[in-house]
């Protein structure tokens, strides 16, 4: 019986360890945390589609929300855009502790074993092969390995270069967030309010202030680390802005890093599979990476399955790859360009873009959220192209049309990708891809 081991509980990792235990292989979760400390204490929005899509049904009613209206701001607050919740929503808001619960009862009533309480130092290989993970309760050898441990993760850091897999991220290639929940005061503000402002205050990233009951959730993002007592200046501005947020901090409290990226280039390896975080699988603006991951697990699951002879070599495990980027990845990829447009933006221009008579681009961004991910790129593009038809900034016009020129080559990039492995021609796509979202400013 094959022997695969999960390094890492992330969402991903632990929904494939289900889907292969259910068939007889032998998996193992090997996570750092206690099994109580799984998830953090915050709310998480995602599609629900993505635990279909690693065969678990809807969660409990009591347990979910359906995402309401988000307004939008510029740093100066003073043309908002709100995006209404469609009719049929499809992203729900769960406590992450919930969703955790939610998806390891699952692996476990599959047949998946957990082992908590053990720190992965890093990838054990034997030539070319990926063999097993180090730890600090010792090593532990398997015939796959499924990189479930997030984006700083010490398996992918760990790996020999000829694997060809990215292991470190570049600058803007992570958002280091701080999540805080504060008690909820003046209650004139309704409790489903949930404001996104980019920049505010001059901060390279943005805050949101989502208005609960009983608390108001905060976040703050930024594209380089929090410098000490930025928290302290930040959130006093967004309590300033939110009269919702009180001084008392209830919950959460805590840092945390997230890739906002296109997928990484290459994502398996001989004995090696990545995926959730540490294959860079979320939506490259917001950040997003739960339904990917889950939606990733399937994927991962029919691969390993398909391969009989449990070989888990490139070449059998390409096809995972290959499959998420058709399904997923591939739309997700011209947003990661549309990422690096935003960064250089001054706060200036980012509030002219809110004061832009924008009705042509907000009629179809109100229709995003009911279409498949291939369709929102490419309404997305769509307003992209609106968007430099109807700014008067030069430079801004000039920075839209070489993005919109670099989604249109890695929409041809990604007809080329390899649909069979060769080491050769996967590296060579692999350059050009991540060529196409070199930062050059
Ligand atoms: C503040 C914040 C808000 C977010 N909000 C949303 C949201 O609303 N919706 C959404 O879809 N996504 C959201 N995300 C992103 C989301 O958390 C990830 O995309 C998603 O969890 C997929 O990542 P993962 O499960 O692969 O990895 P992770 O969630 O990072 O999990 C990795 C796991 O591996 C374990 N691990 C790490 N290192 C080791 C080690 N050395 N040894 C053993 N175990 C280890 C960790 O303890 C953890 O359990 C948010 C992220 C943050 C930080």
């Amino acid at each position: 019986m094959a022997k695969i081991i999960v390094a890492g509980g992330g969402h991903g990792g632990i929904a494939v360890a289900g889907l292969l235990a259910e068939k007889g292989l032998d998996v193992t979760v090997y996570e750092q945390r206690r099994r109580e400390d799984m998830g953090y204490d915050w709310t998480d929005i995602f599609e629900y589609s993505g635990l279909l899509a690693a065969d678990m049904d809807m969660p409990p009613e009591d347990l979910f929300c359906y995402k309401g209206d988000v307004t939008f701001y510029g740093p100066s607050e003073r043309n908002p855009f709100i995006q209404r919740s469609p009719k049929n929503q499809p992203e729900i808001k769960m406590e992450r502790k919930d969703i955790y619960n939610y998806i390891i009862d699952y692996a476990e009533k599959r047949g998946a074993k957990f082992e908590y309480g053990v720190k992965i130092e890093k990838a054990e290989c034997l030539g070319n092969r990926v063999v097993g993970i180090k730890t600090d309760k010792g090593s532990f050898y398997g015939d796959l390995i499924i990189d479930a441990c997030g984006v700083n993760s010490p398996v992918r850091k760990s790996l020999p270069h000829f694997c060809g897999i990215q292991k470190e991220l570049k600058q803007y290639e992570k958002l280091y967030v701080y999540r805080a929940f504060y008690n909820r005061i003046n209650k004139d503000v309704p409790a489903t309010e949930f404001k996104l402002t980019l920049f505010p205050n001059g901060l390279h990233g943005l805050g949101w202030v989502m208005a609960g009951e009983q608390y108001a959730d905060t976040l703050l993002g930024k594209f380089e680390p929090f410098e000490k007592d930025e928290i302290k200046k930040y959130t006093d501005y967004l309590r300033e802005k939110n009269p919702c947020v009180g001084k008392k901090k209830v919950r959460a409290g805590s840092f945390a890093e997230i890739p906002i990226r296109q997928t990484i280039a290459v994502m398996v390896a001989d004995g090696y599979a990545a995926i959730g975080d540490s294959a860079f699988m979320t939506i490259p603006i917001y950040g997003s990476g739960i339904a990917n991951a889950l939606r990733a697990s399937k994927i991962l699951a029919e691969t390993v399955l398909k391969d009989e002879d449990c070989a888990y070599s490139c070449e059998t495990l390409w096809d995972y790859e290959y499959n998420y980027y058709k399904k997923v990845g591939s739309s997700l990829a011209p947003l990661a360009t549309m990422k690096n447009l935003l960064i250089d933006l001054t706060p200036e221009q980012i509030d002219n873009l809110f004061d832009y008579d924008l009705e042509q681009v907000r009629g179809k961004i109100k229709r995003l959220n009911g279409l498949t991910d291939k369709r929102k790129v490419k309404a997305m593009i769509e307003n992209v192209l609106i968007l430099k038809n109807i700014v008067s900034d030069k430079a801004l016009k000039q920075d839209i049309s070489v993005a919109v020129k670099k989604i249109a080559k890695l929409s041809v990039l990604m007809k080329q990708m390899p649909k069979v492995y060769s080491q050769n021609e996967v590296l060579i796509w692999a350059q050009k891809y991540n060529k196409l979202f070199k930062y050059e400013k």
